[in-house]
C-alpha cells in the first residue's frame, strides 16, 4: 500500500483514521509460519487488533485465537474461529469466566494456585487444561511489558511446582499444556530456548502434557536500526531443542505461540492532520488532531513510531516536536525531523496496528477514529468514526 493511497483514504474517509495492510499481516505471518516446523501452531493474540474483519482475515490465513477475555473469545467464536482453535488466557479473573470460556468448550489456560485448585476441586479431570508458568526470565522492552520476571503478577511460579504436584495429584487436574509469556519485543531470541529448557525439565512434572506454549515476544522495527527476531534462526534452533529432547526422553510435543504485534504492528498506518504549526520560544510544536486517546503507546511506554508528513513529502527537513490535542502532556515525538509540516498537512504513524485502536479511550470527550482496511486493491471502512451521541450512549440523565 503506497502513501498516495494512504492520501486518498485519508480523503475519503477523513482524519484520524487508522488503515490497515491486509497484505503485511499476510506476509508476516507467513514470515512466522514458514520459519518453524509445520506442526507448530500460531495463535493470534487478539488484544493487538480485534476488528471483527481483521481477527476473520487472520483466521483465513489458517492461525488460531489466543484470547485474554471471554469477549475477546466471544469475538474470535464470532470471526468463525472454531473452538479447539482458541486459548483462552485470562489473568486475575474470577472461576466463573473461566466457566463461562469451558461452556464455548475452548483451550483454558490457568495462572494461579487459587484457581487451579478451585477448578480441580470442580470438574477433577473432566475437562484438560493449561497452565501459565512464571519462569521468572526478565525479558522484553521495558518493565512495563515484561511479565516473566519475579514481581510479575503473570503465571504460576516454577517455584511453586510442588503445590502444582498437590493440586494435581488431590484434585485429579487433567493438564494438557504449559504455557509461559515472558514478555514482548524480546531483542534476544535465546530467551525463548531457555523458557524451552525450563519446559522440557517441568515436563517430567505432567505426565499428561500435549502442547508447549510459548507465548510470544516477537519483535518488530519500529525505527531504523531496530531489531526484528530472527525467527528463521529461532526456528532452526527451536527445532533442534525438540528434536534432541525426543531422542533423550521420547517425549514429543506440539509447540505453540501467541504472536500479536509482529503480526499485525506494520500493517497499521494512523493518517492524522496537523491542525496548528505553534512556534515558542523554544519548540516549534505541530499540533495534530489527535492525542494519547487515540494512540496511547508513546506516552505509556515511551515507544517511537515513525511519523512522515504525507501530503508534503518533498518539503524542506525541519526538526519538530509532535503533540496531541488533549489537555494533559501528550507528546507523540521530541525533536522529529519531518519534511517542511504546515497547517493543513497529512501525517502518518507507522507500525501503528498493534495495541493502536485497541487502546483507545473517550478522554477528554474526543471521538475514537474510524478503522479501513486496505484489502485487494480497495478501501473498506470497517469502524465507523464515532458521534458525539456516542459519548452519551450509555449514560443514564437521573437529574
Ligand atoms: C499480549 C500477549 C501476547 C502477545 O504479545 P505481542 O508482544 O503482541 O506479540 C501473547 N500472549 C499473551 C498471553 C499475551 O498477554
Amino acid at each position: 500500500m503506497t502513501d498516495k493511497i494512504l492520501l486518498k483514504i485519508a480523503e475519503e474517509f477523513g482524519t484520524p483514521v487508522y488503515v490497515y495492510d491486509a497484505e503485511s499481516i499476510k506476509m508476516q505471518y507467513e514470515k512466522l509460519t514458514s520459519s518453524f516446523h509445520k506442526s507448530t501452531r500460531f495463535f493470534y493474540a487478539a488484544k493487538a487488533l480485534t476488528n471483527i474483519n481483521i481477527l476473520k482475515y487472520i483466521k483465513n490465513l489458517g492461525a488460531n485465537l489466543d484470547c485474554v477475555s471471554i469477549n475477546e473469545v466471544k469475538l474470535g467464536l464470532k470471526a468463525g474461529f472454531s473452538n479447539d482453535k482458541i486459548l483462552f488466557t485470562p489473568n486475575c479473573v474470577d472461576l466463573k469466566e473461566i466457566e463461562e470460556a469451558m461452556a464455548l468448550k475452548v483451550h483454558i489456560n490457568i495462572d494461579n494456585i487459587s484457581i487451579l485448585e478451585q477448578f480441580g476441586n470442580k470438574f477433577g479431570n473432566s475437562y484438560p487444561i493449561f497452565v501459565r508458568i512464571n519462569p521468572h526470565i526478565y525479558a522484553g522492552g521495558n518493565h512495563k511489558i515484561s511479565t516473566g520476571h519475579i514481581d510479575s503478577k503473570f503465571g504460576i511460579s516454577i517455584h511453586q511446582l510442588r503445590h502444582i504436584e498437590r493440586v494435581m495429584k488431590s484434585t485429579n487436574l487433567l493438564v494438557e499444556g504449559l504455557h509461559m509469556h515472558t514478555g514482548s519485543e524480546i531483542k534476544d531470541a535465546d530467551v525463548f530456548l531457555q523458557g524451552l529448557e525450563i519446559m522440557f525439565e517441568l515436563a517430567e512434572h505432567f505426565p499428561d502434557l500435549k502442547y508447549v506454549d510459548m507465548g510470544s515476544g516477537f519483535k518488530v522495527p519500529y525505527q531504523d536500526g531496530d531489531l526484528e527476531t530472527d525467527v528463521k534462526a529461532l526456528g532452526r534452533k527451536v527445532e533442534k531443542a525438540l528434536t534432541d529432547y525426543h531422542k533423550e526422553t521420547g517425549r514429543k510435543f506440539q509447540l505453540w505461540f501467541e504472536p500479536g504485534k509482529y503480526l499485525v504492528s506494520t500493517s497499521g498506518h494512523f493518517v492524522v492532520k496537523s491542525n496548528v504549526i505553534k512556534q515558542t520560544t523554544a519548540t516549534v510544536f505541530v499540533g495534530i488532531n489527535s492525542g494519547f486517546n487515540h494512540l496511547i503507546r508513546p506516552m505509556f511506554y515511551d515507544s517511537y513510531h515513525i511519523i512522515e508528513n504525507l501530503s508534503n513529502p518533498k518539503g524542506a527537513e525541519r526538526i519538530y516536536t509532535v503533540v496531541g490535542n488533549i489537555c494533559e502532556t501528550d507528546t507523540f515525538a521530541w525533536d522529529r525531523k519531518l519534511h517542511e509540516v504546515r497547517e493543513g498537512d497529512i501525517l502518518v504513524f507507522r507500525n501503528a496496528g498493534a495495541y493502536g485502536f485497541e487502546m483507545s479511550s473517550n478522554f477528554n470527550s474526543r471521538l475514537k477514529p474510524a478503522e479501513v482496511l486496505y484489502l485487494d486493491g480497495k478501501a473498506h471502512l470497517i469502524r465507523k468514526r464515532e458521534e458525539f451521541d456516542d459519548l452519551l450512549k450509555n449514560q443514564i440523565e437521573v437529574i
